[in-house]
């Protein structure tokens, strides 16, 4: 604990926590020892952590990146963060992230940019760590914690995982309770680890996961030997290669990338078959009325009465304004404006309505493909390498939206997905391969994971 909350300190350049807890880490710490001095070592004991800063944490300021939550100190704690800590995990603070979850590079936060410690070869340009888990990926990249608590809504487990070269799942929906999490879009939102190898995300997600009655989105299901999983291997599974994923204009070498990883596995026992999901055309703008329309709903309780900022007016309509147009940035703003005029009376039936129904074609899609006898589904996880700080940021908002192609189908279909570093690019940056399972078995994802990484 001591090692990282030095190492923290030194990378402060980073900007990947927003709130360290060094004094809790130690306390903690302590009480790591001694069980481990009783012989009573709990399954996590002792190892240092990271939280994303959408988990309520009790006592400890949670931010959820947004200014409109300064000053709010909850008092409960996330259900996924309790089973850590009650596993023996020890927390070091509270990772950066785009404000509420929302974006795809952590410029979003209202604390500020995290920076991926990677760089191109040559080159010293500060590099987006993706988002919005930017700061969990940043954290276990740079060794600045073991491991991190993420959340994933459109992709922001995997595509920060894929661009700093960790390992991130996110589990089936109802995996994970969601109990606790602060919420961007309910039915979509879900938890899982960010960590540097597939076995350490395996041990995190089997702590993390579990019933929870408080959510009642949580199944109640055992949580499998996710650890005991991961030693499996592919024979005999047929692992699906989806031509839909060939977006024009991807990279040559993320192409050449996808085909190693099918020959991996082939080598290893699986059978690769090609697939067709039809309808993947279609999730990305249907994921951005979903999410969005979500967002404007739960978004609503931020009215400087509850929780954080509060900034007042003559009367109680404008301290609502005040308040709401102070407190929420840019992108978050855009989203609830997006979010409103889709649930709006009018264009409810055009553009609500027909998103839920393409929602529920792309779960189609891949029902078939588990039905037809596909065990797991192998993609690029994201169309690019990691880019630069202000690169997209500065461009219209749809090129960003552009970059959750491959992950955001998953979390409209509410299937597990795993991001695993597969190489680097000609430029020395890493890349990620994903793999999509059928709903509740992470175990083949571990398995197959491991075999590509
Ligand atoms: N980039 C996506 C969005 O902005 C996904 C974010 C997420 O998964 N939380 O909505």
């Amino acid at each position: 604990a001591q090692a990282h909350i030095d190492a923290i300190e030194k990378a402060g350049v980073l900007n990947a926590y927003i709130v360290g807890t060094p004094d809790r880490a130690l306390k903690m710490a302590e009480v790591s020892d001694e069980k481990i001095a009783k012989g009573e070592a709990r399954p996590l004991e002792g190892l240092p952590l990271g939280i994303k800063d959408l988990f309520a944490t009790q006592g400890v300021h949670t931010t959820a990146g947004s200014k409109i939550l300064e000053g709010f100190e909850p008092h409960y704690e996330s259900n996924v963060s309790t089973q850590l800590w009650r596993d023996g995990a020890v927390m070091l603070g509270k990772l950066n992230l785009d404000e509420f979850a929302m974006g795809s590079s952590n410029e979003t936060s209202a604390y500020g940019k995290t920076i991926s410690p990677w760089r191109r070869n040559g080159s010293d340009a500060a590099l987006v760590p993706g988002g919005s888990s930017g700061g969990s990926a940043a954290a276990v990249a740079a060794h600045l914690c073991l491991g991190a608590t993420a959340t994933d809504t459109g992709g922001s487990i995997r595509q920060p995982a894929a661009f700093t070269g960790t390992v991130g799942i996110k589990p089936t929906y109802g995996r994970c309770s969601r109990w606790g999490i602060i919420a961007y879009a309910s039915s979509l939102d879900q938890a899982g680890p960010i960590a540097r190898t597939v076995q350490d995300c395996a041990i995190l997600l089997g702590s993390m996961a579990g019933h929870d009655p408080r959510d009642t989105t949580s199944v109640d299901l055992p949580v499998p030997d996710f650890e005991a999983a991961i030693s499996r291997g592919v024979k005999g599974l047929t692992i699906g290669i989806p031509k839909e994923y060939r977006v024009e204009g991807m990279p040559e070498e993320i192409l050449r990338l996808w085909d190693q990883g099918a020959e991996w596995l082939k080598a290893a026992g699986a059978t690769i078959k090609e697939i067709s999901l039809p309808h993947t055309q279609y999730a990305l703008p249907a994921y951005y009325i979903v999410a969005p329309a979500e967002a404007s709903s739960n978004l609503a309780r931020y009215d400087g009465v509850r929780y954080g900022l509060r900034v007042p007016g003559k009367d109680i309509a404008s301290m609502y304004e005040n308040t709401r147009a102070a407190g929420f940035g840019r992108e978050v703003k855009r989203r609830i404006m997006i979010g409103t005029y889709v649930l709006s009376a009018g264009y409810y039936d055009a553009y609500y309505v027909r998103a839920q129904k393409i929602r529920t074609l792309i779960k189609r899609d891949f029902e078939q493909a588990y039905a037809a006898g596909v065990d797991a589904i192998l993609t690029p996880a994201t169309p690019s390498a990691a880019f630069g700080l202000g690169e997209m940021a500065s461009a219209d908002p749809v090129q960003m939206y552009l970059n959750d192609v491959f992950t955001v189908t998953v979390n409209m279909a509410g299937l597990p997905g795993i991001a695993v570093p597969a190489g680097l690019d000609s430029q020395g940056l890493p890349l990620g391969l994903q793999l999509i399972g059928r709903p509740f078995d992470e175990e083949t994802l571990f398995a197959a994971a491991q075999t590509i990484e």
